[in-house]
């Protein structure tokens, strides 16, 4: 990194340095060059095509990953069924339970590799990857494995059982996480994998595939095809392919839809937000203004259900901007290994100029720009925490996904005129309400058309629960008991 210390102005004109605290990645284990994994062994891509992925914060290369096509997909989609026919639907769930133990487990005592490689592969600061997207994945696995024996509890009297193949294509946001969202429940209930990470986070994916390997499950039960989309299409159009799981994009959301529609497959999408993050004159505004900036600037607001739009109730509009200005400032934007960062790298170049494009949209429709005076690393992917202040409704920065560290603010009087804002948006995945009074919550998350409202809180995710969203969000749900059922037939 460029700068070796990071300053930090608090009001009371204090400054205080945080000198450098890099986590190590000397025991980071990375191949140079990865192949497909089909039918439990490493097989070459049949095009001979390679791709790099590279590390957002330095520009440089971690490794080459085999680009899979229709015909390796094919393999894949064929080892998937037979170790489906051979083997697991055969097994107890006791016995899958097992060996969905033992994934948690082994990720548990891998833990320090995985986050660290999720860093470097992601740009997500160390801080995250290691307290929240390694653990939580770890405990999905713990989660499902704990149901696998346990479906005629779940469903009493419904005789479930599994789909067959599972088809499942996952983004670059939470990398392992939504591996671990899709895969657990998937094995649990008893059916076989085919799964396709992004392009530009591969390396977990490809390192859970090492473990799975090591984990001694039966060959074809989880398979592991890298590339771009056109990987991905050919696990949708598939016709060997029983069930279909996607998180992504809006867009790539509605190419599945049709591409299925009229074919037995079944289908979960998980797409974009524009979550609306609204704190009220009663909240506590010191723990509001600290969920405003979780959010929207962790993870580089990166995040599906990030807080992007904020609603500040008038009367308390100057005291929230003031804060919630001061906190950016001490916002340490920078190398993700460091364990003092708070915001990372953004993911890759062309993420980068899409967020550029919405700051100069953001400046042309009148909406007044912020930015956070934070030193940014001169090699590597970036952009400051900042606000848009004065955005109205009909704002492209207030309406479509941007999927970086970019906060639209807009003012509202009235818990009717809030809502209505609110909900005027194509999405509906999550929100946010802080106030001190229970009823305005009760009222708020009954009239809010969003798969998950935070109140008092923003982000917090746990395996027991169900996450999903409403309109162009998607549909189904992934977590808790409802994560089962799209992977049943009852
Ligand atoms: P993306 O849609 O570009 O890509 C997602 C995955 O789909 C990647 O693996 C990609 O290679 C693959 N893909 C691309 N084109 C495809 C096609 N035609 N057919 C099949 N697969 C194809 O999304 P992204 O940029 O990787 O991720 C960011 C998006 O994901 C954001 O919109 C975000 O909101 C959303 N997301 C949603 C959730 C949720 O739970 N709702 C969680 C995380 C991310």
């Amino acid at each position: 990194m460029s700068e070796k210390k990071k300053k930090i102005h608090l009001d009371f004109n204090t400054e205080w340095e945080y000198a450098p605290a890099p986590e190590s990645a000397d025991h980071v284990q990375l191949k140079k060059q990865y192949e497909l994994f089909i039918n439990g062994k490493w097989v070459k891509p049949s095009s001979g095509k390679y791709f790099d992925t590279i590390n957002p914060a330095t520009e440089e290369k971690l490794a080459s990953i085999a680009e899979a096509n229709e015909k390796d997909v094919d393999l894949a989609v064929k080892a998937a069924r037979n170790a489906y026919d051979k083997y697991w639907s055969k097994m107890s769930g006791a016995e899958r339970g097992k060996y969905i133990f033992r994934i948690a487990r082994m990720l548990q005592e891998k833990a320090r590799e995985f986050a660290v490689i999720e860093s470097m592969d992601g740009g997500k600061p160390i801080r995250e990857s290691r307290d929240i997207d390694i653990p939580l994945a770890a405990s999905h696995f713990f989660y499902y494995a704990g149901w696998a024996d346990k479906l005629e509890y779940a469903f009493p009297n419904r005789n479930p059982g599994p789909l067959g193949v599972a088809g499942q294509i996952t983004p670059w946001n939470f990398p392992l996480l939504m591996v671990a969202w899709k895969l657990a429940p998937a094995l649990a209930t008893g059916n076989t994998v085919v799964l396709k990470p992004a392009e530009t986070t591969s390396l977990t994916a490809l390192k859970l595939a090492e473990l799975i390997q090591e984990a001694d499950l039966p060959p074809g039960v989880v398979n592991v095809v890298t590339g771009y989309g056109a990987t991905g299409a050919a696990i949708v159009n598939h016709p060997d392919v029983d069930k279909i799981a996607f998180t992504g994009s809006t867009a790539v959301g509605k190419i599945i839809q049709r591409a299925i529609a009229g074919t037995h497959k079944k289908v979960t999408l998980e797409l974009g937000g524009k979550a609306a993050n609204i704190i009220f004159e009663d909240a506590p505004l010191d723990q509001a203004v600290e969920g405003i900036i979780n959010g929207i600037f962790f993870n580089q607001g990166h995040v599906c259900c990030a807080g992007s739009r904020l609603f500040v109730q008038e009367g308390v509009y100057d005291t929230v901007l003031r804060k919630l200005k001061d906190r950016m400032e001490t916002l340490i934007v920078g190398d993700p290994l460091d364990k003092n960062t708070d915001v990372g790298a953004i993911n890759s170049q062309d993420q980068l100029r899409t967020i550029q494009e919405y700051l100069k949209i953001g400046q042309k429709e009148g909406a007044e720009m912020y930015q956070s005076s934070c030193p940014v690393p001169k090699k590597g992917f970036w952009c400051r925490p900042t606000l848009f202040l004065h955005a109205s409704q009909s704002h492209r920065i207030v309406q479509e996904e941007i999927f970086g560290p970019v906060l639209a603010v807009q003012t509202f009087r009235t818990v009717a005129e809030v809502i209505e804002k609110a909900n005027n948006t194509p999405y509906g995945l999550s929100a946010g309400v802080w106030t001190d009074k229970g009823s305005k919550i009760f009222n708020m998350t009954t009239q809010m058309r969003a798969g998950v409202v935070w109140a008092n809180t923003y982000n917090k995710f746990d395996p027991t629960s169900p996450f999903g969203g409403y309109k162009e969000s998607g549909f189904g749900r992934e977590g808790g008991l409802h994560g089962l059922q799209p992977y049943l037939k009852m």
